[in-house]
């Protein structure tokens, strides 16, 4: 289970994230929707300690972590909520002098030190789950949109990370090249894994989440299933946003 506690996120004096308190349950996978600036990237980076909140408190299984503004947060703790997680961004950020299979096996060589050989047979096993395999020597370049993000998700599952956090990850596709990435974060779906994901995509946001929590400005407005927000929304900030793009 991940718990985020009265989280608080300043960047000097504007507060972007103000008081919010989330769980997202094992194997939920939850939809942050809203208009832009709303905080979902901020959000999503606190879960993961790319961005360190000023207060509040950040649980990603047995570990927690609090953060106060008059206390430093022990950075064993930050960096074990870090390898825990992973992250998928808007722009798939392969290392483009690596191939596919070299995107996949990096993190299992360079941070937790596998041999050669066990990080090439976990590479493959998760290039053949995102239907990549055929590409496995491919140098990102010569790899469409798609097939990138792809990689990117195999990638961010190679530690097996205890959530998948994905940043608007088919809002630079086409239409039919997102089908691809949303066929595959469906089949991840179904088979339990935990996922938090900023999306525009109302369609991907009620095909795979189970909750979906409308942030603005900092704070959430509401927060239910997808058939309850997306067609029954309570507020009417809620509702004015969900009439106007869908
Ligand atoms: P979008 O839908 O456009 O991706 P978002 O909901 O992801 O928006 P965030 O990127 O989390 O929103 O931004 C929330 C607010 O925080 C914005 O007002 C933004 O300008 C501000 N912000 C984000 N990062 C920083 C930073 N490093 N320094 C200062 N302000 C920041
Ligand atoms: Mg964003």
């Amino acid at each position: 289970m991940i718990e985020l506690s009265h989280i608080v996120k300043r960047f000097g004096e504007a507060v972007i994230l103000n008081d919010i308190s989330l769980t997202f349950p094992e194997g939920s996978v939850t939809a942050l929707v809203g208009p832009s600036g709303g905080g979902k990237s901020t959000l999503l980076r606190s879960i993961n300690l790319l961005e360190l909140p000023s207060s509040g408190s950040v649980q990603v299984g047995d570990d927690r972590v609090e953060f106060a503004p008059d206390r430093k947060a022990p950075w064993t703790a930050i960096q074990k909520i870090r390898c825990e997680t992973g992250m998928v961004f808007q722009n798939f950020q392969l290392f483009p002098h690596r191939t596919a299979i070299e995107n996949v096996m990096e993190g299992l060589l360079v941070v937790q030190k596998w041999p050669r050989e066990k990080a090439r047979a976990r590479a493959v096993e998760l290039l053949t789950k995102v239907g990549m395999a055929h590409k496995a020597d491919a140098w990102p370049a010569n790899l469409s949109g798609g097939q990138q993000q792809r990689v990117a998700i195999a990638r961010a599952l190679a530690p097996s990370p205890k959530v998948l956090l994905c940043d608007e990850p088919t809002s630079a596709l086409d239409p039919e090249l997102a089908g691809e990435v949303v066929d595959v974060l469906s089949k991840l779906a179904s088979e339990g894994t935990t996922m938090v994901m900023a999306t525009h995509d109302l369609r991907l946001a009620s095909r795979i989440a189970n909750q979906v929590v409308f942030l603005e400005a900092g704070q959430v407005v509401e927060q239910g299933s997808a058939d309850q927000i997306f067609r029954d929304p309570q507020r009417e900030r809620t509702r004015r946003f969900v009439s106007s793009i869908s």
